[in-house]
């Protein structure tokens, strides 16, 4: 793959779908890698935009056929990333986009160590919680249960935060877009060390460097605290 891959993951309830559209719209030549998935659609969600909508049938066929890069089951469904995706962009000389899970993640951090990897954290409990809930809320309400098996995974993902190269945590929306966005262009910058760094690289950069899971740990501590994990 010619360009850049970055791979973002965040637990359900941590407003990852806000801060992917506006990371979308807001970068040029970044790819967003559309998943294969057998959930049915939610709300507004449209075939070939937010995943590519599949039966068992045609997903286990491609997954024979070994057409994903990575696939795995969360809450029963199953979700992949074809290899055609990545190679698409590669032929539109764009950087990828790969919004996936954890256990997606550690698949293609595998295949691909140079890939660039970012967590997205709620900023605690109370706020993840109240997000699930209203996901709940806009789905036409989900049972109890199933909220509580939201969070319960959240809980299980956020422990593998440490897998990472990036944290981001998404307390004020405007500043984790911000960071995101910093994150591409730093990487785009750092993946060709010949060319000048102007002034506005500078700044995504200097935006970008304290997302870094290495120089994140004031930031991080409080959070881990309120979900009770030691820092
Ligand atoms: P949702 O059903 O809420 O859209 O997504 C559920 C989970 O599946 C999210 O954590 C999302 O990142 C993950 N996911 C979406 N597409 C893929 C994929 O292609 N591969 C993997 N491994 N996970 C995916």
């Amino acid at each position: 793959m010619a360009g850049l891959l970055f791979i973002l993951s965040a637990p359900s309830g941590s407003g990852k779908s806000t801060l992917v559209g506006q990371l979308r719209s807001m970068v040029d030549r970044l790819s967003f890698s559309v998943s294969w998935t057998t959930r049915a659609p939610r709300g507004s969600e449209q075939d070939g935009r937010e995943y590519h909508f599949s039966n068992r049938e045609t997903f286990k066929r491609m997954l024979e056929a070994d057409e994903f890069l990575e696939h795995a089951e969360v809450f029963g469904n199953h979700y992949g990333t074809t290899r055609s995706s990545l190679q698409e962009a590669a032929d539109r000389d764009c950087d990828v986009l790969l919004d996936i899970d954890v256990q997606g993640a550690t698949q293609v951090r595998q295949r691909m160590p140079e890939a660039i990897s970012i967590f997205i954290l709620p900023p605690n409990p109370q706020i993840l919680e109240m997000r699930l809930r209203n996901r709940s809320r806009a789905e036409g309400g989900v049972s109890e249960e199933t909220v509580l098996r939201r969070l319960a995974k959240a809980r299980e993902e956020i422990e593998n935060y440490r897998e990472y190269r990036y944290i981001v945590i998404n307390d004020v929306l405007d500043q984790a877009v911000e960071e995101l966005i910093a994150i591409v262009h730093a990487e785009r910058a750092w993946a060709h060390p010949d060319q000048p760094v102007d002034s506005e690289t500078q700044r995504w950069i200097s935006i970008a460097q304290p997302c870094l899971r290495t120089n994140v740990k004031e930031r991080l501590r409080p959070v881990l605290a309120s979900f009770g994990f030691p820092s």
